[in-house]
């Protein structure tokens, strides 16, 4: 057997085979690796170029194009980034531009690039509001209904092959009813009535109800059969605090409080806190001054928590509370430091947030939630009525971790609450 010799590498103390010496130039494999990898990495940083693919661009929709094409990775390349986000672009879009740029995704649909087109017509939906009629029927004809929210403004003729299929044998009939759900026109309230009283037969191979596919569209029946709408329609977003700027004063989000939580004992969060008479915040038709809503940042992971809620600002911990069934025991968490959040004073879009992957910011009061799985209205514990979503804080833009807390409100009992989800 041949004699190990040690690595040259200072400081290593590997020894290693002839052999390997000989291939390595004297080195133990994983100092060759390494040695490899900074070999490479050294010739990328002196070889990367920035690449500006938007250099000389003027026209949205062709920036548009770029930015939703997708790109193969080449660390050799950096690429610049657009000074405006897809959001603000679509934002400024004209007719004929959203136009334009839904026949773009008619043609990806006829090459049966369903992933790009899909986005598109999604930003087109939520950050404009623009009806896709074209689009729908391109979609339809190629059997994709999912997300449903595409479907937000479909008419009546798509409406109809809809329900048309629905009714007969589908193995698609999950996502059908999420189509209809957010089509929710007098028709689909009809329907989705007429199925509560006499459910269809079809109905027992689901795992939900069908009315109760509405609350993914954010709306349910209420007992006389009518469409309840679960969200508010008025949206204002949070951006980050910018030094110097002055916001909205009329909610500010995201303040540690002296209350604890009487799970983890640390300190409770009043997510929002909300002056209910300034005129960003009518909508809630709340007659008082102040709004707080708070939650125990940590133990809100798992489960809801309800707090009674006055309309001077004062809050208690709600008696309504048990104890989620999974509840890690840790130690109080820090005092945390958030960016400061701050309310714009320009509204926004109802449904801006409302298909979280199109990767916007979304904390917001008002609106459209962005559930990140499947919607979770609570139902108010005094009442049982389904309550009414206020608002959510995005931690992306509080701290740049992950998930999303939603606050509910039952006006009648003066009870909160607030969900947490993630990916
Ligand atoms: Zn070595
Ligand atoms: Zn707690
Ligand atoms: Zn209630």
């Amino acid at each position: 057997m041949s004699e190990r010799i040690p690595c040259q590498t200072s400081g290593c103390g590997a020894n290693i085979l002839p052999a390997t010496a000989l291939k390595t130039g004297g080195i133990c494999m994983p100092c060759h690796q390494k040695k490899l990898a900074m070999e490479k990495e050294a010739y990328i940083l002196q070889h990367r170029k920035d690449v500006d693919r938007y250099y000389g661009i003027e026209d949205p929709v062709e920036i548009l194009k770029i930015m939703h094409a997708p790109r193969k990775y080449n660390p050799l390349e950096r690429d610049v980034p657009y000074h405006k986000s897809e959001q603000e672009l679509y934002h400024q879009l004209s007719e004929v531009e959203r136009e334009r740029i839904e026949a773009y995704a008619i043609s990806l649909i006829d090459q049966e690039d369903f992933d790009q087109a899909e986005t598109i017509l999604l930003s087109l939906v939520c950050f404009t509001n623009a009806r896709i009629e074209r689009g729908l029927n391109a979609l339809f004809h190629n059997e994709q209904y999912d997300p449903g929210i595409l479907y937000k403004e479909a008419g009546p003729s798509i409406r109809d092959e809809l329900i048309h299929l629905v009714k007969s044998e589908s193995d698609d009939r999950n996502h059908l009813l999420l189509a209809l759900a957010w089509i929710g026109d007098e028709e689909v309230v009809r329907l989705f009535a007429e199925w509560r009283e006499n459910p269809p037969q079809w109905a027992s191979r689901l795992y939900i109800p069908p009315e109760n596919y509405a609350h993914e569209a954010g709306w349910e029946l209420d007992q006389d059969g009518r469409k309840r709408r679960l969200f508010h329609l008025e949206c204002y977003p949070f951006e980050v605090h910018v030094e110097g700027s002055a916001g909205a004063e009329a909610v500010a989000a995201l303040q540690t409080d002296d209350q604890t939580c009487p799970w983890c004992q640390g300190k409770l969060t009043v997510l929002f806190d909300y002056h209910l008479q300034h005129p960003s915040v009518r909508f809630l038709k709340l007659s008082g001054e102040r709004l707080r809503i708070a939650a125990c940042i940590q133990c809100n992971c798992y489960g809801t928590v309800f707090t009674k809620v006055e309309l001077d600002g004062s809050y208690s911990w709600s008696h309504f509370n048990t104890v989620p069934d999974y509840l890690p025991i840790t130690e109080p968490h820090e005092q945390q430091t958030w960016n400061k959040l701050q309310l714009s004073e320009r509204k926004i879009g109802t449904y801006e947030g409302a298909y979280w992957m199109l990767e916007v910011s979304t904390s917001q009061i008002g609106g459209h939630p962005a559930w990140i799985q499947d919607a979770e209205y609570p139902a108010c514990p005094c009442c049982s009525n389904t309550m009414m979503f206020i608002g959510q804080i995005d931690m992306g833009q509080a701290d740049n971790s992950e998930g999303i807390y939603y606050t509910f409100l039952c006006n009648d009992c003066l009870i909160a609450a607030v969900n947490y989800q993630q990916t």
